[in-house]
């Protein structure tokens, strides 16, 4: 006996900025699985969507018609995201207010953005895979110190109980918290069981990568990261979402990998700003990773030398577990950090006298320094010294940055890139001048004041081209004396054994400051650029050049370490009712006709929030951004606050209500950025 065919109302996720499902008609027996991409009529075209919800419609009658399109056809008989990711995009859209479509979409690899059915090799790949169990396997393992032992012992134990509570893995740098995951991750491996670890960026972790791949052996492991092709990503999407690969490694977005049998996650750096996506959906992939742990009732566990204010205080309100490791496997050592004041002395290369001794002692051993300076390119500025004329952004309110090799200027906020000019435009004076250094000019200056040494520059300039990062890390895991000089893609990750001298240049900016999150990302990056140096048997040193060198908050951190530092932060933050005592969404607004259009966009916005709201939001703003002009586009932003998070939702709901009537918006590009980490 057939079954009569039924009438299905589908509720679909289609990708664009819209904040509602579509209803479409399908006429079948049964309705498409959840999770399904169809093709549906969207306007005058054929759209890929995802089946979020299915219910019988209600019997055709003359009064009601159906008047609902129907969907053209299935694409896939296999649900994409599993019901537990769709549940977490749900509320990841619902959280950061913003469009569902695009929120389930963006999750997707690239081809399954298109409205196309797949390759039957990968339709294959989509089955479920039956992961075998595995013997726990034998190898040449380190034989984990006391500290380690108890660190992991307290970690299991707590994993044990319920309900399950996020662990907060505070280890000094190079003390063996990668360890720790990796003995974590054994016995669920053994049990065929997956575990997702994300990481900040993977071209900069290849180390991390190779103790995985070495501990686990031939490990189906599945990397995500922004360096992949479309194929290769989609690829290894496949390999999680069937079973497979036991160990997915990736960059934020990899917190939305399906992966059937999930049973823990590791965020390594939990800290690390690249974690929040800052552009379109704008998540934070540690906060959905504790969400999804918390969905699934899976442990999570969160490693750092430099803990976040959020993690450090949901670790003393007893949110988190917190546990420490402080010190380093085969050395009692902690590297010297040392304040150097600039201001008597002339500086050669951007150096002291100071820093120059110790640079040349230490090569004279026979070790390795590292200079670490975080701008890029030759000179940050080039000027007619005669009129005053500066090389700025034709697009962007900053100047361009000088870059000799090119001999180009750069805007390193919208990458346009000009010529340099022989004469001022301005006077026609030809002598013009640079101001500052970057590290281009501070690797040429290093060459010149030691010439018999080697000097290595690693930034994105010089590590653009494939292979190169790797042919310069090779170099310099040589061992043999060398000049190091680099930007932040040094600051984490790399272990260089026979490095013994760090020098950090130019920090005055960040101590200055408006920004009040900058504090805490100096004082990060700090102690993660100081934790490069002495590894292994040979002690480190650390000198800090500045010209504020009686900061307050910079002796609390040379002098107490990052703990003091970040408390005395957390108590600032207390006082102003700041993150993580109160919770704040940021609404960006930018015009192309004028600032003046932007900001009174978001006038408008904040009178309206006044209006559908009580006095529980505060208001900062709206101003100018810091950036007040990039690509073309004059930037605006309103800061919202509130000490309960359910108003300042409630309030954001509010205005982004279909039937509100938004002000006059044309010409206007507006976002909402909730628990904003980036104010520029
Ligand atoms: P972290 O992740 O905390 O920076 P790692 O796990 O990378 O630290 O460890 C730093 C270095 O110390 C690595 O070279 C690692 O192989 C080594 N190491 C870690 N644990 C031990 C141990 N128990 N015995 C000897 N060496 C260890
Ligand atoms: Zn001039
Ligand atoms: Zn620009």
């Amino acid at each position: 006996m057939t079954q009569a065919p039924s009438r299905y109302i589908l509720h679909i996720a289609v990708p664009r900025p819209l904040r509602t499902l579509f209803s479409y008609s399908y006429a079948n027996v049964s309705a498409p699985l959840l999770g399904t991409r169809v093709l549906i009529p969207l306007g005058k075209q054929s759209a890929v969507g995802l089946v979020i919800r299915a219910e019988i419609a209600p019997p055709e009658t003359a009064d009601s018609p159906f008047t609902l399109k129907p969907v053209e056809a299935l694409l896939d008989t296999t649900p994409l995201p599993d019901a537990h990711l769709l549940e977490l995009l749900h509320w990841a859209a619902r959280y950061y207010h913003h469009p569902v479509g695009e929120v389930i979409f963006s999750a997707l690899p690239v081809a399954l953005r298109k409205p196309k059915p797949l390759s039957s090799r990968l339709q294959k790949l989509l089955g479920r895979y039956e992961a075998p169990t595995l013997a726990p396997i034998e190898r040449n393992h380190l034989q984990l110190t006391d500290e380690q032992q108890q660190c992991l012992h307290s970690i299991e134990q707590w994993n044990l109980q319920a309900p399950l509570r996020p662990i907060l893995l505070h280890g000094i740098t190079g003390s063996g918290k990668t360890e720790i995951y990796l003995r974590l991750i054994a016995p669920l491996f053994a049990a065929g069981k997956q575990v997702l670890v994300i990481v900040p960026e993977i071209g900069l972790t290849p180390q991390l990568l190779l103790r995985f791949a070495h501990f686990f052996g031939d490990t189906p492991m599945a990397c995500l990261h922004s360096a992949l092709s479309d194929g290769e990503r989609m690829k290894a999407w496949l390999q999680a979402r069937s079973g497979e690969a036991r160990i997915i490694i990736g960059t934020r977005s990899a917190i939305f990998t399906p992966a059937p049998n999930l049973a823990l996650i590791v965020i390594d750096e939990e800290h690390d700003a690249s974690l929040k996506q800052q552009e379109g959906f704008r998540y934070h992939a540690r906060d959905l990773a504790i969400k999804r742990a918390q969905m699934l009732n899976i442990p999570i566990v969160m490693g750092t030398a430099t803990p976040s204010l959020e993690s450090l205080y949901n670790a003393d309100t007893a949110r988190f577990h917190y546990v420490r490791l402080n010190q380093r496997p085969g050395t009692t050592r902690k590297p010297d950090l040392q304040i150097q004041d600039t201001r008597p002395f002339e500086l050669q290369a951007g150096l002291t006298p100071h820093s120059l001794q110790a640079i040349r002692t230490t090569l004279a051993r026979g070790e390795q320094v590292m200079v670490f300076l975080n701008r890029r390119g030759f000179a940050p500025a080039l000027y007619c010294p005669s009129c005053g004329w500066q090389a700025s952004c034709q697009h962007c309110s900053v100047k361009m940055t000088w870059h000799a090799r090119r001999n180009k200027l750069v805007c390193h906020h919208c990458g346009a890139e000009q010529a340099t000019p022989l004469r001022c435009p301005q006077c026609q004076n030809p002598q013009l001048t640079t101001q500052g250094q970057g590290t281009e000019r501070l690797e040429l200056a290093l060459q010149t004041h030691f010439p018999a040494a080697v000097v290595v520059r690693i930034d994105r300039d010089s590590t653009s081209r494939k292979g190169e990062l790797e042919a310069k890390l090779a170099t310099v895991r040589s061992n043999d004396p060398l000049i190091l000089v680099g930007t932040q893609m040094l600051a984490k990750g790399h272990d260089f054994p026979n490095l013994t001298l760090v020098i950090i240049l130019d920090i005055d900016q960040s101590l200055l400051s408006t920004d009040y999150r900058a504090l805490e990302r100096l004082g990060q990056l700090l102690i993660q650029v100081a934790g490069r140096a002495g590894r292994a048997d040979k002690a480190g040193r650390v000198i800090l050049q500045t010209s504020q060198p009686d900061h307050p908050m910079l002796h609390q951190l040379v002098g107490h370490g990052y703990t003091p530092f970040a408390r005395q932060l957390l108590e600032d933050r207390k006082r102003w009712h700041f993150p993580p005592f109160g919770y704040q969404a940021l609404i960006r607004a930018s015009s192309t006709a004028s600032m003046e259009k932007a900001l009174q966009f978001l006038e408008q916005i904040s009178q309206l929030l006044i209006v559908t709201d009580g006095a529980d939001i505060q208001r900062l703003g709206p101003i100018p951004a810091l950036l007040e002009k990039r690509a073309n586009r004059y930037r605006a932003q309103l800061l919202l606050g509130s000490q309960h998070r359910a108003a300042l939702h409630a309030a954001l709901l509010q205005l982004l209500n279909p039937s509100v009537k938004l002000p006059g918006r044309s010409g206007i590009r507006w976002s909402v950025d909730v628990d904003p980490i980036d104010f520029s």
